[in-house]
C-alpha cells in the first residue's frame, strides 16, 4: 500500500545520517493500517469482557466543532463516570462513523461489569441519545474497535476550513485508560527516545526526597 502522507525528516545519532520516515496520520490509508496493527499487538495479552457501543447524533462532516464538542464534553464524562463507579476499570475506545451514519463511539471494557440501565440513562442525559448496546468481547474486537476509526471518512482538505483542521486535529479517535496501557514497541529513533521518556516519568515517584536544608547536622 503507498503512503500518501508527509514524510518526517530526522537524524539518526546510531548511524550518523537522516532518515525519513511516514507522518503516521489517520488520513493516510496505508498509516492508519499500520496504526490498527500496532494496537492489535499491543492488546494481544488483554482480555477485554465487554463492548459497549453508544450511538450519538453528531455527523461527521464539517463543521467539526460539534464534533470536538461532543468528544470533550459528553463523552469525556461518560468514561469519567465509569472510572467513579468501577474503580479499576480498564477500558480502549475508538470513535467510528460513515458517511451515512452518525458518529458513535465502541469502548472494550475489563474489570467491570456494565450496568445497561445505569449507562443509558447517563448517555440520554448527556447527548440526547439512549442508544448503547453491550456485547460480550471478543479476540478480535480490539482489530474491529481500531479499524472503526481508519476508516472514518477522509474529507478533502479542501472542504475544511482552517477551524475543523485544528478542530480535527485536537479530537482523538482512539483512547484508553491509564491503567490499561503496555508500553509501545519501539520503532524508530523518535518513539523510543518517547518510551524512555515515559519510563523516566514512571520513575520519578520511587527517588526517595531530599533532607530538608532547615534541620543541622552533628
Ligand atoms: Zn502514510
Amino acid at each position: 500500500m503507498v503512503h500518501t502522507c508527509k514524510r518526517v525528516v530526522m537524524f539518526d545519532n546510531n548511524d550518523w545520517c537522516y532518515r525519513s520516515f511516514p507522518e503516521r496520520s489517520w488520513r493516510c490509508r496505508a498509516c492508519s493500517r499500520d496504526i490498527v496493527k500496532e494496537y492489535v499487538r499491543r492488546f494481544e495479552e488483554i482480555d477485554f469482557q465487554f463492548m459497549v457501543t453508544f450511538m450519538t447524533q453528531v455527523p461527521y462532516a464539517p463543521p467539526f466543532f460539534h464534533l470536538r464538542n461532543l468528544k470533550s464534553g459528553p463523552w469525556k464524562l461518560m468514561l469519567q463516570a465509569l472510572r467513579y463507579k468501577h474503580d479499576c476499570i480498564q477500558y480502549f475506545w475508538a470513535m467510528g462513523a460513515t458517511t451515512k451514519e452518525n458518529v458513535h463511539f465502541h469502548l472494550l471494557i475489563r474489570f467491570a461489569r456494565p450496568e445497561l440501565g445505569w449507562i443509558k440513562r447517563r448517555w440520554k442525559k448527556l447527548t440526547g441519545s439512549h442508544i448503547v448496546h453491550i456485547s460480550p468481547a471478543r479476540r478480535t474486537s480490539v482489530g474491529y474497535v481500531a479499524n472503526n476509526a481508519a476508516r472514518l471518512p477522509v474529507i478533502p482538505r479542501a472542504r475544511l476550513s482552517p477551524m475543523d483542521l485544528q478542530d480535527l486535529r485536537y479530537t482523538h479517535r482512539v483512547g484508553m485508560s491509564r491503567n490499561v496501557v503496555p508500553p509501545r514497541a519501539p520503532s524508530g529513533r523518535y518513539r523510543y527516545e518517547a518510551t524512555e521518556k515515559r519510563w523516566d516519568k514512571s520513575l520519578v515517584g520511587t527517588i526517595p526526597p531530599r533532607p530538608s536544608t532547615g534541620s543541622i547536622q552533628p
